[in-house]
């Protein structure tokens, strides 16, 4: 027998015999031996102990590929779940996938598990990963598995189902064993337990079975795990900073949003403080759009459902709509809207357009509702009512290119000036299924990668995650401390302008359908907000501080405090003029993030001057208030929106 392995930079070995995952690795070199952890063949990933008897194209995975992580992190939950069986005996198991730094599995417990459970669950953990259990495949019949997780309701239900995601097929499921424990799943794994040397518990939760609400409420366990320990300090270090700047916790101690039972689970109430900061980011954003060739619309919350029937929303998206309002004596149905579009192109619907209007370009503030499931409403990252920087730009093919280059600019430069400068982007590309010609999909795709590549934007391609009605760009910015948030969407859309059947005349004076690009830049601006508190742990830049300057007083001054307050009328001041010690005045004043904090004593009274703090700058002291004024002007500088440079 002879098997050639073709390795991915072309090379070919040849081997006498069947040939596994370790023998493709230790004949390269026993480095690589150590750092590989599984093979790819064809997109599929296999465990190093597969064996193969015929010719293969591999790329071997080692531990510095990301592809691993999840490898690992898998493996991890699989651990997890084996020391809380060692445990708890009578614990049941749900299931247990890597996600985004780490992983979990989710458990019922006959006793409900207490947050410090969780050490004694690690420590089992760290045991088991002292001696090498080898992961070991199998495949048995339905029968024999019901007989082996007979204790085990959800794996029952896994295996009865058939959940090809968990490793069970029609007739057959496959397993993973290691030491005396086993588990449904598909694979692949670390070879053995050795391999998983850095990781923690991090957090317990709580989730519904399969995400469904009438299902029993399971404990959720979360762990991380990496390859080698700096990186699982980095990423420790990294959520510590995280939750000093949960945007919900700042949200609460700066006075800026609250929620209510009352108003139910994934909406907002805006305080004053809060409505502020959301004014001054919807209306710099407004005024660039104006700007740069915008036409603002507005649109209302509800439309009848024959709307949501031509735009395909009833048809496609109906689990994330919000249930109908029925009004029964007039027999008419409406809904919310989940998105903006179909109302933006009932406004150019209701119009003719000639070729020399285009491309028209629609913008506004839209509202949206969205059912999301409870489990992953998230502060103001992830809501049920949240409103969109939306606009929808229709244009002819011929204009696609440009189009997208400028916006993607004007993407760009609008995150730049919130202070996002770090932007990725991601391009998808069209999927198996997919409607409208391949031409125009060329187009549009080459379209939006020629723009990525001009504009300097690092991208990664999402081969065939497109929707089937277009490509797509998302831009996504890094913050403060390092993490990455999707902000940006441009979207081609092949697809709304047939369902409206909406038109333009040409310059041979024939009616053609224009193309359709949706766009949201900041995304929504609760997300939005609350990625910029959490990029700056709260402070504000001062141009979106809701208070800009807090001016404290010592003694009395209150004819020298009128002249001033005169002199920075433009900005968002308050006046702290009780009769307390200024250390107290400070802190509180500090403790509000407000960015700058002028200090006004009898002494200055004469003098013409005042004592100024300003945030991460050395506190000064009798400053002229003409130099103080000047120091406050640039502190305070609204950034300028410029598309070019
Ligand atoms: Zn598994
Ligand atoms: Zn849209």
């Amino acid at each position: 027998m002879n098997v050639d392995v073709t390795l991915p930079d072309g090379s070919v070995k040849t081997f006498d015999h069947a040939v596994s995952g370790f023998d493709i690795a230790k004949s390269i070199g026993s480095r690589l031996a150590k750092d590989a952890i599984c093979l790819e063949i064809d997109n599929v990933f296999y465990d190093l102990s597969a064996i193969f008897e015929s010719d293969i194209s591999v790329r071997i995975v080692t531990n510095s590929d990301p592809d691993a992580l999840h490898i690992l992190r898998h493996s991890s939950a699989h651990i997890l779940a084996q020391a809380v069986l060692n445990l708890y005996p009578s614990a049941e198991y749900g299931v247990g996938p890597s996600i985004e730094n780490g992983f979990y599995y989710d458990f019922l417990f006959k006793e409900p598990l207490k947050e410090s459970d969780l050490i004694e669950i690690e420590n089992e953990m760290i045991k088991i990963t002292k001696n090498a259990q080898e992961f070991t495949k199998s495949e048995i019949s339905k029968k024999d598995a019901k007989k082996l997780f007979k204790n085990q309701s959800f794996k029952i239900e896994l295996i009865e189902s058939a959940e090809t995601d968990e490793g069970v097929s029609e007739d057959v499921v496959t397993m993973y064993s290691n030491d005396k424990f086993s588990d449904l799943c598909k694979g692949p794994h670390i070879p053995n337990t050795t391999y998983l040397k850095h990781f923690k518990l991090t957090k317990l939760g709580g989730a519904y079975w399969r995400g469904d609400e009438d299902n029993p409420q399971l404990q959720r366990i979360y762990g991380t795990s990496w390859f080698t320990k700096k990186d699982l300090d980095v990423y420790l270090t990294q959520q510590e900073e995280a939750e000093k700047r949960d945007h919900r916790k700042l949200g609460n101690e700066l006075n800026l949003f609250t929620t209510s039972n009352e108003l139910g689970s994934g909406n907002f109430l805006w305080k004053p403080k809060g409505a502020i900061l959301r004014d001054l980011i919807e209306t710099y954003s407004k005024n660039a759009h104006i700007n740069n060739n915008y036409d603002l619309v507005n649109t209302p919350h509800i439309g009848k459902s024959i709307l949501w029937e031509t735009s395909g929303h009833l048809n496609h998206y109906k689990e994330n709509m919000f249930p109908p309002i029925v009004h029964e004596e007039n027999d008419e149905t409406y809904y919310l809207k989940p998105m903006n579009c179909p109302f933006h192109i009932l406004i150019y619907k209701s119009d003719l357009h000639s070729y020399k209007e285009l491309p028209l370009r629609y913008f506004e503030f839209g509202s949206v509702y969205r059912y999301e499931k409870t489990g992953v409403l998230h502060g103001l990252l992830r809501l049920r009512g949240f409103t969109q920087d939306d606009a929808h730009i229709f244009c002819t093919n011929d204009q696609i290119n440009n189009e997208v280059k400028t916006l993607l600019n004007f993407s760009v430069k609008l995150l730049n000036s919130f202070g996002l400068v770090d932007i990725e982007a991601d391009l998808s590309t069209k999927p198996k299924k997919y409607i409208g010609s391949d031409e125009d999909w060329e187009v549009a795709t080459s379209s939006l990668k020629n723009s990525l590549t001009e504009l300097d934007i690092p991208f990664a391609t999402a081969n065939g995650e497109g929707a089937f009605y277009g490509p797509k760009i998302d831009l996504h910015a890094k913050d403060a401390i390092g993490r990455r948030w999707q902000l940006s969407t441009i979207q081609i859309d092949f697809a709304q302008p047939d369902n409206f059947n909406i038109e333009y005349v040409n310059s041979d004076n024939q009616k053609v359908r224009p193309v359709m690009i949706h766009r949201a830049l900041l995304g929504s601006v609760e997300r939005f907000t609350g990625v910029l508190i959490e990029h700056y742990a709260g402070h504000m830049p001062g141009w979106l501080s809701p208070v800009q300057i807090d001016i404290l007083t010592i003694g009395e001054v209150s004819d020298y405090l009128n002249e001033i307050k005169e002199i920075l009328s433009d900005y968002r001041i308050n006046i702290d003029d009780r009769n307390l010690r200024l250390g107290e005045k400070l802190h509180n004043s500090q403790k509000n993030k407000v960015p700058i904090q002028v200090i006004v004593g009898e002494k200055d009274i004469s003098a013409s001057t005042l004592g100024i703090n300003i945030h991460n700058q050395d506190n000064l002291k009798d400053v002229a208030l003409t130099e103080a004024v000047k120091l406050i002007k640039a502190e305070l500088k609204v950034p300028e929106f410029s598309i070019n440079g």
